[in-house]
């Protein structure tokens, strides 16, 4: 069986073995060729050392500061890809990065240096599979098996714990089961873990399609970085994820689900600071906040209660919101609150469509109109404006020029 290696790959092959060296796709790309999913990152493996990489490729070198690990990036015919050295690991002191990184001449050696069988294959010039350690077979049974000892392999780089689970999750296969029984007991490691890189692996746990299912089942292993996932007992977890299951893959919002399905009185200060331990950027912590703010002020589906919660937490939080109580009943069984929460969303959709003013920025007057009648530039601006939202949302007011200059003067005159 030969496999498709895109033509801007071969090349870079072709070049590396008419210098002498071998080469050969590897990891991330070959498994993916073989599950017929979309391959995103073509890496290569060569038995060529950084210095030859660079020397090979010359002006198609685009990057170098993976050098001390054997890794250098080039581009070839406007693709850019990972040529990495083969490397053994020297050992590990800290649990996440080697000590050293050895060079090798050695395929072998470089594949066993991998986490699991899955990721340790190569394709060979011709596009035949290399495959020491039983991936395809794995791959038939959806199966993630740590390459070696998983004990071992864990307790070199915890990181690979959350990778286990972060595949499970996005490829839907379980974990084989030594690899399993030893994430359960490796999984004090994850302490040692750059907290970033525990959030970046989070986030593919979170968007992939078993998330649910991988949730339930290592919530003792997420609990080491998450301990709330653990709290508020074993039918609020089991609750959270079906509700998680009936959710479109996006982490901002299977993260609130949560959070919210756990029944927290507290959920946004407890995701807030879950956020902040995993040193989760600002854009994401304020989405997941908006969508937590916005679902507990749902209670009110009418047009109006909707657009005031679009007035407040933003549309998109909004829907969000709605998308996650509508999940809530149903994993409830509860079909008339299903009913209620999905024409809630066919109400926030109309409402989006139709262009109505559900932000400052479309009423039909701005700061300046406020300062010519007479208001000082000052943060109170802020605040006339968003009364004169609610009163515009409220329909005690039309959205015109003429008709918010008379009720601004009206709010002037009680203040
Ligand atoms: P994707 O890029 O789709 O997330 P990938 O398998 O390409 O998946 P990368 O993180 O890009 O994952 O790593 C490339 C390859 O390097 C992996 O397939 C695996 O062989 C190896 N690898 C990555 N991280 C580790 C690790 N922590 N321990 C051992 N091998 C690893
Ligand atoms: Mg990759």
């Amino acid at each position: 069986m030969r496999y498709y290696i895109p033509d801007y790959v071969r090349r870079a092959v072709g070049l590396l073995n008419s210098h002498g060296f071998s080469a050969y796709p590897v990891g991330g790309c070959v498994r993916d060729t073989l599950l017929s999913r979309p391959v995103h990152d073509w890496d290569i493996t060569t038995a060529a050392r950084p210095d030859d990489i660079v020397r090979v490729f010359g002006d198609a070198v685009c990057g170098d500061e993976g050098k001390k690990y054997g890794t250098v990036r080039v581009k070839v015919d406007g693709e850019m890809m990972e040529i990495t050295a083969f490397r053994v690991e020297g050992g590990y002191s800290d649990m996440r990065r080697p000590d050293s990184v050895e060079f090798t001449s050695d395929l072998n050696d470089d594949l066993s240096r991998r986490d699991f069988t899955v990721n340790a294959m190569a394709f060979d010039e011709d596009g035949t599979l290399i495959d020491p350690f039983g991936g395809l077979s794995d791959i038939n049974d959806r199966l993630l098996r740590a390459v070696g000892d998983a004990d071992t392999r864990f307790g070199e780089d915890a990181l690979r714990i959350m990778r286990a689970l972060r595949f499970s999750s996005v490829l839907g296969f379980s974990l084989e089961k030594n690899t399993h029984e030893a994430v359960f007991l490796c999984r004090g490691l994850l302490r040692h873990v750059a907290r970033e890189r525990i959030y970046e692996e989070f986030k593919k746990l979170m968007s992939g399609r078993d998330a649910h299912r991988v949730i339930c089942e290592y919530a003792d292993v997420i609990a080491v970085f998450m301990p709330d996932i653990t709290a508020a007992g074993e039918y609020s977890l089991a609750f959270a994820c079906d509700t998680v299951s009936r959710l479109p893959a996006d982490f901002h919002i299977r993260t609130a689900a949560l959070y919210i399905a756990k029944g927290f009185p507290d959920a946004d200060a407890l995701a807030d600071s879950f956020l902040c331990s995993l040193k989760s950027d600002r854009a994401a912590r304020n989405k997941v906040s908006a969508i937590i703010k916005a679902a507990s002020m749902l209670c009110d589906t009418s047009e109006t209660g909707i657009k005031k919660a679009m007035a407040l937490m933003g549309a998109d939080a909004v829907k969000a919101a709605l998308l996650i109580k509508q999940s809530m009943a149903k994993a409830s069984r509860d079909e008339d609150g299903a009913l209620l929460y999905e024409a809630a969303s066919q109400k926030a959709e109309a409402v989006i469509n139709s262009g109505e003013c559900i932000t400052v920025g479309g009423l039909a007057i701005d700061g300046r109109d406020l300062i010519s009648l007479g208001f000082e530039p000052s943060p109170r601006m802020g605040e006339t404006l968003s009364r004169l939202l609610f009163a515009v949302i409220e329909g005690e007011t039309e959205n015109s020029r003429g008709a918010l200059l008379e009720y601004a003067k009206k709010l002037m005159g009680q203040t």
